[in-house]
């Protein structure tokens, strides 16, 4: 492999500004795959629009405040964590300056520099911003880049919810016979999209995440369907 294949590295705030649209391509997947299973599934089980609108809303809002809540429980534990350890590494440089710069060093020393050159480098760090320094390499956090759990939340919810209007929409516009063709259509023909976008922004082949994402959105649709027209044929 040839590394004028790979492209340079993104800088900090690139990077971060891929990850958040990769989060809201993978959100609004979830959107589709869900809702449309929910749709798909109870209009296997009948040909009357009420239930389908009914169910397919529950499951676009229970859907959107599933994602928020796990999104701001998963980053808020993170941030606690983040946070916790920067605090103690700021209580230990008031502390013991003198083997917090010895560490420093010696972190340099295990990435490959000499003990002398390690040693000038932590010393001018320690001098410029002793506390930036250890954070990044010791810890690997930018203490002035943390993720917002409010952020995180309100994201994830919008781009579910994005998604999830996909298959509400599909489903719900044309006469009752081609509802579940036409879903089923419009549901592969986005995750076509949302498979080759998010592995366009993560750097990884299009062509094995697109199969992926459509053949595992198929067979969601077909279990919730199979199970929708079983359950139909039971209560009918
Ligand atoms: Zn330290």
């Amino acid at each position: 492999m040839s590394t004028e294949t790979h492209p340079e590295p993104h800088t900090g705030s690139v990077s971060s500004k891929l990850n958040w649209l990769r989060a809201g391509v993978l959100g609004a997947n979830d959107g589709i795959v869900s809702t449309a299973g929910i749709v798909v599934g109870v209009a296997a089980a009948t040909t009357s629009r009420d239930p389908i609108l009914t169910a397919g809303i529950a499951g676009l809002v229970a859907g959107a405040v599933s994602m928020a809540l796990g999104e701001y429980v998963s980053v808020s534990t993170q941030r606690d964590t983040e946070q916790a350890l920067l605090s103690k590494e700021r209580a230990e440089l008031h502390e013991d300056p003198a083997s917090e710069l010895d560490e420093l060093a010696a972190l340099y020393e295990a990435k490959g520099l000499s003990t002398a050159t390690a040693r000038t480098v932590a010393e001018e760090l320690t001098d410029h911003d002793a506390f930036a320094a250890h954070a990044d390499v010791e810890l690997g956090i930018d203490p002035t880049d943390l993720t917002n759990p409010w952020e995180a939340a309100v994201s994830s919810a919008l781009s579910f919810t994005v998604g999830a209007l996909l298959p509400l929409i599909a489903i719900l516009l044309p006469p009752s016979v081609l509802r579940v063709p036409v879903t089923v259509a419009a549901v592969l023909v986005a995750l076509v999209i949302t498979g080759g976008a998010s592995a366009a922004l993560g750097g990884a082949p299009k062509s094995r995440a697109i199969t992926r994402n459509v053949v595992g959105g198929a067979l969601a649709l077909g279990a919730t369907y199979a199970i929708g027209h079983l359950v139909g044929a039971v209560i009918t």
